[in-house]
């Protein structure tokens, strides 16, 4: 029977040290203040940016909510992020994603200054990242990293197999067990035999977005096992990539959906933005 990593409690502990560290720069004069932009009425968007607005009140940041509509031009949307960049108000600057098809989510993401981008999506930050001399984390791979720390596990010298190769999870999930000397596998679509590969694993990391792709025949037995997925069935339930009932008797550690990596992801939001207000005011 696997343990379970409760990453509400772990995310929890993040907020409480990131907001001591918040009220400490409010009594210097510096208050801290996220600005998120949603475009569109995609309701589980409504639901990520809710839950990051919340996170901000509980870590005593500002937050601005920027609502825009379905119909914004790629144009309107640059000039909000080129005025949020002169605005020196705002520490960081999360604009939601997916962005309706007429937007190119590139050019936006270029468009916010390297220094405000919380969610670590620009190229210049992306490049530190695999170079590994970064101030901003990936939010969703480093709170993946937290969850991995938080058992125990020592991850130098093991094999990690990470199921993914995006941009935002995958790949940095993949750089950031790297630089801790784990001997790291990627997977994706065309990998040849992904039950085999994934065998390997004494960290395996799952973000595919396919319900239970992960069986507990493709785990090796005492494996640290990271879900990233969050799929709904059509029942409304929410369920990750991994299928729990089968793993979880297998996996040595085990992260549930919901309740393991998503809270991890609006923590290490909370963390990055603090680290951009102390980067803007000459502090690190
Ligand atoms: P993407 O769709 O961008 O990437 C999915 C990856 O999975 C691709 O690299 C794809 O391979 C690979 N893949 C697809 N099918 C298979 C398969 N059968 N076998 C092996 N690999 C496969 O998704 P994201 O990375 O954005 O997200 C992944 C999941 O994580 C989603 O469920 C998403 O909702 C969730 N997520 C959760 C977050 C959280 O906070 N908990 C945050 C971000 C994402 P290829 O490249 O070859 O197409």
């Amino acid at each position: 029977m696997a343990q379970i990593i409760d990453g509400k409690q772990i995310s929890a502990q993040v907020k409480a040290q990131v907001a001591e560290e918040a009220a400490k720069l409010k009594e210097r004069g510096i208050s801290i203040c996220l600005a998120v932009v949603i475009v569109g009425d995609d309701p589980a968007s409504r639901v990520y940016v809710n839950n990051k607005k919340k996170a901000c009140e509980l870590v005593g940041f500002r937050s601005r909510e920027y609502a825009l509509p379905a119909s914004t031009t790629q144009q309107e949307l640059v000039d909000l992020v080129q005025q949020l960049n002169a605005d020196p108000e705002v520490n960081g600057i999360l604009v939601q994603l997916p962005l309706p098809k007429q937007i190119d989510e590139h050019a936006i993401i270029r468009t916010i200054d390297p220094k405000k981008d919380v969610d670590a999506f620009h190229a210049e930050n992306v490049g530190k990242i695999m170079i590994g001399d970064y101030h901003f984390l990936p939010c969703t791979p480093a709170g993946c990293m937290d969850l991995i720390h938080s058992t125990g596990v020592e991850i130098a010298g093991k094999n990690a197999v990470v199921v993914g190769r995006s941009n935002i999870v995958g790949k940095p999930m993949a750089m950031l067990l790297l630089h801790e000397s784990a001997t790291v596998t990627i997977c994706h679509s065309k990998t040849k035999d992904l039950a085999q590969e994934c065998r390997r694993a004494d960290i395996l990391v799952a973000a595919v977005g396919k319900a239970n792709l992960i069986t507990g025949d493709m785990v090796k037995p005492g494996a640290v096992v990271i879900d990233v997925g969050m799929n709904r069935l059509e029942n409304g339930k929410l369920c990750g990539d991994v299928d729990f009932a089968s793993v979880e008797p297998v996996a040595g550690y085990i992260t549930p959906v919901p309740g393991g990596v998503g809270p991890m992801t609006i923590a290490t939001l909370m963390r990055n933005t603090l680290t951009a207000a102390k980067v803007q005011n000459g502090l690190l």
